[in-house]
């Protein structure tokens, strides 16, 4: 499978993160899967790269021109694909990747996060979106989605798209055996419904 890995764009405080970064990189890698992810080799970015590399997987990085050259070329990569704009990356991403996964990291992160959240919740496309919950990272953002159903803003059924778990081996186990919905989120049914 084609998979995007998201995550912090800086070094982590704890040596934890970079822990599961590398060991998620070497399960990609043993499991024959293509790591697609922002290019460069900042932070979590050059570890998870690093380690599909290193065992011997291909790596596709997807970085905006705008970046300078030693950041384009910091990581060496199987493929370098060059995009316009950040928008352009998480486009040819979503379009390109068969699953994602989210590693412990900051705003770039999440908004590359929610934007497969919300194309999927669109019906613009039906793909895992797997959250590595190292040291329960992610717990507070799954609290916030759960208030978000409570106070009617959000379908929690949509989470279907949404795995969590704690180490790689589960999570990629459920990503491998997702059933796709295409074009089946909850919006186009409704638009559909009303044709
Ligand atoms: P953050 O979580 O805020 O550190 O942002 C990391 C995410 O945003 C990554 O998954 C990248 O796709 C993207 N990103 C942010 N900064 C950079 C950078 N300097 N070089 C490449 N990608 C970046």
């Amino acid at each position: 499978m084609n998979i995007s890995v998201f995550c912090g764009a800086t070094a982590p405080r704890k040596m934890e993160y970079v822990e599961a970064a590398r060991h998620l990189g070497e399960c990609l890698a043993k499991g024959g899967h293509t790591l697609l992810y922002g290019g460069s080799n900042l932070g979590l970015m050059g570890t998870v790269s690093g380690a599909v590399l290193e065992g011997g997987g291909h790596v596709v990085g997807v970085i905006p021109s705008f970046f300078s050259e030693e950041i384009i070329l910091s990581q060496p990569v199987s493929q370098l694909v060059r995009v316009a704009s950040m928008a352009e990356r998480k486009e040819y991403l979503i379009a390109h990747s068969d699953a994602f996964i989210a590693l412990p990291g900051g705003i770039g992160t999440i908004d590359e996060t929610f934007e497969v959240l919300v194309a999927n919740q669109l019906g613009l496309c039906s793909k895992p979106m797997g959250l590595l919950n190292t040291d329960g990272f992610f717990n507070s953002l799954t609290d916030m989605m759960r208030r978000m159903e409570a106070d009617g803003f959000y379908n929690l059924t949509d989470a279907r798209y949404l795995m969590v778990e704690e180490s790689p081996e589960p999570l990629l186990q459920l990503i491998e055996s997702f059933v796709p919905l295409p074009n089946d989120g909850p919006v186009a049914r409704r638009l559909r419904s009303k044709a």
